[in-house]
């Protein structure tokens, strides 16, 4: 029997939804899957030629204007194809966030306009710094300075996490250019810089050091630590005095990518759910195929009946995030369920595949490392729940 194909459902339709999913699905399985497989126990980084390939289908650009050269899509589009890049494998589906209209904070008017049609293309994928060794969840605490000298600012300090932070052409780094006054909140100060760098190097005054992790290879994560870098003052995005406005579009910016984490998570576990579909079907116990069996049809059908109702939350938030309805709220409830749905899942994955699902020799395993990261990234469960909780009661005093 066929894996089950989710399509794009009423009112969400449209023959060029479909055509772009059915295309995209075409890729994940052809030129993506087969790499993943073979990447991700060397923990080697995406291939340079499979970027152009993504690139050439328009991965990098699916929410740029056209006139910039991107597809000219919204928030569906985008988390769409990022379900099925992630079925495939998760990196894959989280590189094409490194582009989507980079640069756009960019004050000069012509080199927004050339930065945001190389990001379009693939040829400017960069990085994102935010979380520090001591600020990960709490982003406001972050201390790396940013110390003004003439026409530049000075980078000091260490971040943390940073993906794909050599292979990048630029990293977005939050930096603190002062520290917030006594009747201030603390995310006053914060500014982020747009550093420019060659491909596979860091620039003098910057140096890092890959931290090994369970998962999310093809993803190469780095400690970084700052001394001394010198970055125009031109790159401050949102041009001089924006410092108030870093934290605020930080968090505009995380909005997206929760929902993006969603889409990335259903993929994942649909990706447990057809691999299962498969193995249950093969596997033969007592005589029957392990799939005749009560229990395991029914822990296959649970398992199903979770991604599709999470699939159908995340492009509900993602078609408020088009419609330009305000979704915080939303946006922190679709990454909270739908990534914890993922991490069980996943698992539930691994106990139908027995023994074999707690090896490297099926792909399940790797579905669920991978899986389990997505309820720590881009803001754990707890702080999505805060967020919730923040807006269905007054706000603790505790922050
Ligand atoms: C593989 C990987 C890739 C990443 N990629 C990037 C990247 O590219 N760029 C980037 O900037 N960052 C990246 N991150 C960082 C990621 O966003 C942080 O790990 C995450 O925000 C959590 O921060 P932390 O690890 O410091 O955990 P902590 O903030 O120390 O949290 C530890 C635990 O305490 C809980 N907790 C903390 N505060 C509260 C609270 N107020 N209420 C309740 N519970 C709380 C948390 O939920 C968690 O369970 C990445 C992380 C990983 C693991």
């Amino acid at each position: 029997m066929p894996p089950p194909i989710p399509v794009v459902p009423p009112p969400y339709h449209s023959p060029e939804r479909e055509r772009l999913q059915a295309q995209a699905r075409r890729f994940a399985a052809e030129r993506v899957l087969p790499v993943a497989n073979e990447l991700d126990p060397v923990k080697g980084e995406i291939p340079r030629w499979l970027l152009e390939e993504m690139a050439a289908e328009g991965y990098f650009g699916i929410t740029v204007p056209t006139e910039h050269g991107g597809l000219g899509l919204g928030a569906f589009e985008y988390c769409m194809v990022a379900e099925e890049l992630a079925r495939a494998w998760m990196s894959v589906a989280s590189i094409i966030a490194r582009a989507q209209g980079a640069g756009t904070g960019v004050a000069d008017e012509a080199r927004r306009h050339e930065l945001l049609r190389r990001s379009a293309r693939g040829e400017w994928i960069g990085a994102i710094a935010l979380s520090e060794p001591d600020a990960g969840s709490d982003l406001a605490g972050v201390a790396t300075r940013a110390e003004r000298d003439g026409d530049a600012f000075v980078l000091t300090g260490r971040k943390r996490w940073t993906g794909n932070a050599k292979a990048a052409d630029f990293i977005q780094v939050l930096v603190r250019t002062a520290d917030p006054g006594p009747d201030e909140r603390r995310s006053a100060g914060l500014a982020t810089l747009l550093v420019e760098k060659q491909r596979d190097s860091f620039p003098e005054g910057l140096t890092g050091r890959p931290i090994d992790k369970i998962g999310y290879h093809g993803f190469v994560t780095w400690d970084l630590e700052f001394d001394g870098l010198r970055v125009p003052v031109a790159n401050q995005l949102g041009g001089e005095n924006a410092d108030e406005g870093a934290f605020a579009s930080t968090q505009q910016w995380l909005n997206i990518a929760r929902v993006h984490t969603a889409a990335r998570a259903v993929g994942l576990a649909r990706a447990a759910v057809e691999d299962s579909i498969v193995y249950l079907q093969e596997r033969r116990q007592f005589e029957h195929p392990i799939g005749d069996f009560q229990a395991v049809r029914f822990k296959l059908a649970t398992m199903a009946a979770r991604v599709e109702q999470a699939r159908a939350f995340y492009q509900h938030v993602a078609h408020l995030i088009d419609l330009g309805q305000p979704c915080e709220r939303e946006a922190a409830m679709v990454k909270l369920l739908a990534t914890e749905m993922a991490a069980e899942v996943t698992g539930d994955g691994i106990q139908l595949h027995g023994g074999n699902g707690y090896t490297t020799e099926h792909r399940v395993e790797r579905h669920w490392r991978d899986a389990r990261l997505t309820t720590i990234f881009e803001g754990t469960s707890e702080i999505q729940m805060k967020i919730v909780a923040d807006r269905l009661l007054p706000r603790s005093p505790l922050g």
